[in-house]
């Protein structure tokens, strides 16, 4: 499979080192679209960052980030309280099982700290329903969004969304209280450049809440290019608990707490890619959908052990929250 000519490649250097002292680390492709091209994943010699090198420049890499890009879909304001139907026991123990979930799946996908509301930033909002959940909790809320069409979603939904890259945003005059971004520092080009100009928008104690796959866990060294996680190419960087730490120092913010998501969508998924490398096609799709199509009951059936890997540092999503540097 090889890549379009519409697509066009570049070679950079580690952001931290500015150097190319690196070690081959594996090759893979897209699996998530089947969409052409091999990339492959080198690590940092010296400071031990993995990205993807070389990868599709800015203005070509829209190719692989097609309009049913999953977060954009998955994050289209619906109203959830039209999805509700009553109906005894089992709507008694909906009621009883949903706040459970709800903490489960906030821990998983935007555990925040406790602040009053203020305003929020949320890079990479996709179609908006974070930014939207959290206007509905007395938040004023913004967005920035690459895909036209997903942030077009969001300011339809009465928004303030920038389209484009992070890198053209432009100067807010006020800081904000709290900057979010749910998987997205692993996509963009210039990490180190983007959290500096995050760490214009915020005060002393902003604080900035990013959650990334974490390449450093059991996951990444068991499946390597089936890992679910890896995304490639969209995913530029593969940071473990110490890169990550590494790249928030060099943008100007200090880590103060790493979380490792309870959740194990990521290993199911994986799982299926290998199933699907053995030849078991269905059962394999099947797995390797299940991050985008399980039922809550199936996250919850998984807690145990999810909570289990975590303790552990071992799940495949981590959520870091962290302060600027003085
Ligand atoms: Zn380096």
């Amino acid at each position: 499979m090889t890549i379009p000519n519409s697509v066009q490649l570049e070679d950079v250097p580690c952001p931290l080192c500015n150097d190319r002292n690196d070690k081959i680390i594996l090759r893979g492709h897209d699996l998530l679209y089947g969409l052409p091209g091999e990339f492959t994943i080198v690590q940092c010699l010296d400071c031990g960052l993995m990205r993807t090198n070389p990868r599709p420049t800015m203005e070509t890499m829209g190719f692989y980030y097609p309009d049913d890009y999953g977060p954009y879909i998955s994050t289209i304001i619906t109203d959830q309280n039209k999805r509700h139907k009553s109906g005894g026991v089992l709507d008694t123990l909906k009621k009883i099982i949903k706040p459970i979930y709800r903490k489960i799946v906030q821990f998983n996908t935007t555990c925040l700290p406790t602040m009053a509301p203020g305003r929020m930033l949320e890079p990479g909002c996709a179609s908006g329903s974070f930014l939207h959940q959290m206007a509905q909790k007395g938040w004023d809320v913004y967005g920035i969004e690459y895909s036209e069409k997903a942030a077009s979603a969001a300011r339809q939904a009465g928004y303030n969304v920038h389209i484009g890259p992070l890198e053209t945003a432009p100067d807010y005059h006020e800081p904000f209280d709290l900057i979010v971004g749910w998987m997205v520092l692993e996509h963009l080009q210039n990490p180190i450049r983007s959290l500096r100009k995050l760490r214009a928008w915020a005060w002393s104690d902003t604080w900035l809440v990013l959650s990334v796959p974490n390449a450093g866990s059991i996951e990444f060294s068991m499946f390597k290019h089936n890992w679910y996680a890896l995304h490639l190419p969209a995913h530029l960087y593969h940071f473990t608990p110490e890169t990550i730490t590494k790249v928030l120092a060099q943008g100007g913010w200090r880590v103060e707490r790493i979380f490792h998501q309870r959740s194990l969508s990521n290993l199911v998924a994986s799982f299926g890619y290998v199933l699907q490398d053995w030849g078991f096609n269905n059962l394999g799709r099947k797995l390797s959908d299940f991050p985008e199509k399980a039922g809550r009951y199936s996250h919850l059936g998984l807690y145990p052990f999810a909570w289990l890997l975590s303790q552990f540092g071992q799940t495949g999503r981590m959520t870091v929250w962290a302060r600027k540097t003085q």
